[in-house]
């Protein structure tokens, strides 16, 4: 039987996510007004998962006062965009002398870093290293500066928001972060790539897909997962105002060039994203088309979105 396993903040006509679980599998995810009835014998406060499924055929006329808004997308990377640090650097520190011997860093291959990272986590499971020492230190991963503020925008406007996360760490791991800070369920989807404990107790890595992009690493390419999630969600009939992207790494750089000019890149200020987009800029004029935000705190991006909901 499933169940309402969470509901947004509460406000009366107001969109919001409800995740139907079953067995603490999660099951579905769907959206629907807060809606509040009473009659002679008491009142109920809940959320209808129903009206907006049928809002593109009948328009909702509740006895709310609800207004159907179309939703922005944004997109969040998470190595040094949520957090400040690369998390497969940080979970290094639960190695023995929270160092990795020569031979393994010196194995790193240009473009095969899923693989080095399996070797890695191999090496901390030799070394007794164990779930919890892991979870622990990807729980304590340092936030870039003003994320938690984006994070609590986010959560108080969460029904003009659809908010996915797209990362080349490990489910594993951002999954710990996002718990440890309370903000796993701000993000509808995650895509990374697959880590799961073995019967040895080793965390094994997997990477998250093929694809055919010469300019990503081979286990990931951000541009082909955005372009799917986007026809999953109009098979759905959802279509997104605006799309916004919060990144930093060079790999943020490839699902932004397919963007239009209607939507918005926050490359982090002087990181690998934002020199991608200088040198197209430069080498191709007028080829890229989103707007470019370069951001140093993410107020720098509630800035922008402030501004956004206020037109
Ligand atoms: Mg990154
Ligand atoms: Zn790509």
């Amino acid at each position: 039987m499933a169940e309402v396993k969470e509901v947004g903040p509460a406000l009366i006509g107001n969109v919001y996510t409800v995740v139907l679980s079953q067995r603490n599998k999660e099951m579905l995810q769907l959206e629907g007004y807060l809606y509040h009835l009473e009659c002679s014998r008491g009142s109920i406060t809940g959320v209808c998962i129903f009206c907006l499924y049928y809002r593109e055929k009948t328009p909702v006329q509740s006895g709310v006062t609800a207004s159907v808004k179309q939703k922005y997308l944004i997109i969040f990377d998470f190595d040094e965009t949520i957090i400040n640090e690369n998390s497969d650097d940080s979970v290094i520190r639960a190695a023995p002398g929270g160092t990795l011997p020569d031979w393994l860093r010196n194995s790193l291959k240009d473009g095969f870093y899923n693989e080095y990272m399996q070797h890695v986590f191999e090496y901390l499971g030799e070394q007794g290293v164990q779930e919890e020492a892991i979870r622990n230190e990807y729980s304590k991963i340092p936030l870039s500066p003003g994320m938690l503020n984006i994070f609590n925008f986010l959560m108080k406007n969460s029904g003009l928001f659809e908010i996915i996360l797209i990362s080349d760490a490990n489910m594993f791991g951002i999954e710990a972060t996002l718990k440890a800070i309370g903000f796993h369920s701000l993000f509808r989807k995650i895509y990374t790539n697959p880590a799961h404990f073995d019967k040895r107790g080793y965390l094994v890595l997997r990477p998250y897909h093929s694809h055919t992009c010469t300019k990503c690493p081979a286990n990931m390419c951000k541009r082909k997962i955005v372009t799917e999630y986007l026809t999953e969600r109009a098979q759905q009939s959802v279509k997104f105002e605006k799309m916004l992207y919060v990144g930093d790494g060079a790999n943020d750089f490839c699902p932004t060039v397919v963007f239009s000019s209607n939507d918005v890149a926050f490359p982090r200020k002087n990181y690998p994203m934002h020199r991608r987009i200088l040198e197209m800029q430069k080498s191709q004029p007028n080829v890229y088309q989103p707007t470019v935000i370069p951001w140093q705190s993410a107020d720098d991006v509630i800035y922008y979105l402030q501004r956004l909901l206020q037109t």
